[in-house]
């Protein structure tokens, strides 16, 4: 049995048994990957807090013949993120970066990009403690490399331009973006600001973006919109996502 090392995220972490967890980890060479780490509930465990959500460890691994869960064998801290949860709002947004990142990506299937989001989504909520902006970007980006992304340019029923000085509204079931025209009640407002955040975040990167210029209001709107988007191709509601607060 080869063993596996790689760099990982940690997505979930649940008891199993009396002493065991079983731990759900985006690791960089294989993508999502389900295993047990054995007597990691025991207090003097070798695992230590390596297994918490989001830390960003190196992972050694065996895969098991005819078997779904890898055996994990040795886990070291690159970076924790545990400081980050202690503040609510953060938490709430670390939460549900991992769920999501859990709830959309297949098994065993590398995916570079969805580990540098997740991670860069991480580091900046830590680092600035200011969820909102990293939600927008990481929801965002999800749904774009999921190809999930709806047309931000055209009406999805008329096929009219929307156009940047004018609200875009969107519906939930169609999962698409529609005029002032086409609009129906009920439906999401997503506002000038909200539209133009989407705009920016499709063309730099996190740091690069002039938070400024896109109020947390805009950036609420984009993420409620893109979770909405995520939960109807999963197919479910995201648990994380009822402790997210109304906006302000
Ligand atoms: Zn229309």
């Amino acid at each position: 049995m080869p063993v596996h090392e790689s760099e990982a995220i940690i997505l979930q972490s649940y008891p199993l048994g009396e002493a065991d967890r079983l731990i759900s980890f985006l690791s960089r060479s294989m993508g999502r990957v389900r295993g047990v780490a054995a007597g990691a509930r025991r207090t003097k465990s070798r695992f230590g807090s390596t297994l918490e959500r989001l830390s960003y460890v190196r992972i050694w691994f065996f895969e098991r013949p005819q078997r779904d869960l890898v055996r994990i064998n040795q886990c070291e801290l690159i970076e924790s993120f545990l400081d980050a949860f202690r503040d609510y709002a953060s938490g709430v947004a670390l939460g549900i970066f991992s769920e999501v990142t859990e709830a959309v990506l297949p098994d065993h299937e590398a995916s570079d990009a969805n580990f540098r989001l997740l991670l860069l989504a991480a580091k900046w909520v830590k680092k600035t403690g200011k969820p909102e902006l990293a939600m927008a970007y990481f929801t965002l980006w999800t749904v774009k490399l999921g190809g999930w992304l709806p047309s931000l340019e055209a009406c999805a029923r008329c096929g009219k331009a929307l156009t940047a000085n004018q609200p875009a509204y969107f519906s939930r079931s169609a999962s698409a973006l529609m005029c002032g025209n086409c609009r129906v009640p009920g439906q999401r407002v997503i506002s000038v600001a909200a539209s133009a955040a989407a705009r920016d975040m499709l063309t730099k990167r996190l740091d690069c973006l002039d938070e400024q210029t896109i109020p947390p209001r805009g950036a609420r709107e984009l993420s409620d919109v893109m979770l909405d988007v995520i939960e109807h191709q999963i197919d479910r509601k995201l648990q994380s996502r009822e402790l997210l607060e109304k906006p302000a």
